[in-house]
């Protein structure tokens, strides 16, 4: 799809993927006016292809879009662009459960000048590829480094958007991290590294003494559809979980005084994972090993039955 001034967005088409020309002074190259999604597709063992909230996406790209200066798209047409594509390519989609195929929808700038300023043109793309399984062996905890000397986002900033630039500035860190044996890094707030915000590509939860805690949303967190979903899902099964500031001075705490019951991360991803080693500078944080009833298991075991047809969407959260 295209995006001009004065004509909208227009030309919607579908061709095979290629290389594409690139202007060598198209915004996006210079100033990062980019937003993106990830979501994903999954076909049951009758051949149906199920996507998962994808109208959340799309709304989620509409407020990343408002932050970035970009234009407002039509959610209805794009997920009928979107749903077209998929029919198109619904053979390549594997059917082994834990295969899904992954949608990458992106907004980019593509007016040629070098002034700092929004765009008038813009082009959305959808890419699509089949990936195995997060976990072919079923859950695995993961190793993460909470982050103690960079910062991913502050209050004002862009940390609420998917836009690349916040990937930009996770690298180093996520790289420092991964060379210490760690998956991910936990960033802290960006003022006082004080307060617990989100994972690299995941939100985080802890249940802590009984109390299940996630972050709120303070603007430099992005909104996971997966930890509106947890929260949702946990709220139908009579638990509550508080969102609300978590600093990460509560989590040790509640770890010395084995307190600290559960972490996990959520995204579309993985879905969950569990967190098995927390490391906050020189305190390591081992969980006790990973249990079938603990909370991260269940709702992973659920969220996937839904994403598979296995389980009543009572939700309605599938669209197929
Ligand atoms: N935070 C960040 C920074 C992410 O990149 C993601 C993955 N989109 C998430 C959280 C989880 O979001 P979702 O559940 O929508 O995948």
């Amino acid at each position: 799809l295209d995006y001009e001034e004065g004509k909208g967005w227009h030309n919607p088409v579908i061709e095979p993927y290629q290389p594409m020309l690139v202007d060598p002074a198209s915004a996006i190259l210079h100033y990062g006016q980019g937003i993106f999604e990830g979501m994903k597709a999954y076909k049951t063992n009758d051949g149906l292809v199920q996507l998962f909230r994808p109208r959340d996406n799309f709304l989620r790209l509409n407020r990343s879009a408002e932050r970035l200066c970009i234009p407002q798209i039509d959610v209805d047409f794009v997920l009928e662009c979107l749903n077209k594509l998929i029919e198109l390519e619904s053979e390549w989609i594997p059917t082994k459960e834990g295969t899904s195929l992954y949608i990458r929808p992106y907004i980019v700038a593509t007016e040629s000048f070098l002034g700092v300023r929004p765009s008038h043109k813009y082009k959305l793309f959808i890419i699509l590829s089949p990936v195995g399984a997060y976990y072919p062996e079923g859950l695995k905890p993961v190793k993460i480094l909470v982050e103690d000397k960079f910062v991913r986002a502050v209050a004002g900033g862009l940390g609420e958007a998917k836009t690349m630039a916040n990937y930009a500035a996770s690298l180093l860190a996520a790289q420092e991290a991964k060379s210490k044996g760690f998956s991910q890094v936990l960033w802290l707030d960006g003022v006082n590294l004080k307060y617990v915000e989100e994972v690299g590509t995941m939100n985080i939860f802890f249940k802590i003494n009984g109390e299940i805690i996630t972050p709120a949303l303070n603007g430099s967190i992005l909104p996971g559809i997966t930890r509106d979903s947890v929260i949702k899902v946990l709220k139908s099964w009579g638990l509550t979980v508080n969102e609300r500031k978590i600093s990460i001075d509560e989590v040790v705490e509640a770890f010395d005084n084995e307190l600290l019951e559960e972490a996990f991360g959520t995204g579309t991803a993985a879905v969950i994972s569990p967190v098995g080693i927390l490391q906050y500078k020189d305190k390591k944080m081992e969980l006790k090993d990973f249990e079938s009833d603990s909370i991260a298991h269940k709702l992973y075991d659920f969220i996937t039955k839904l994403q598979y047809g296995k389980e009543n969407d009572t939700f309605d959260w599938i669209k197929s």
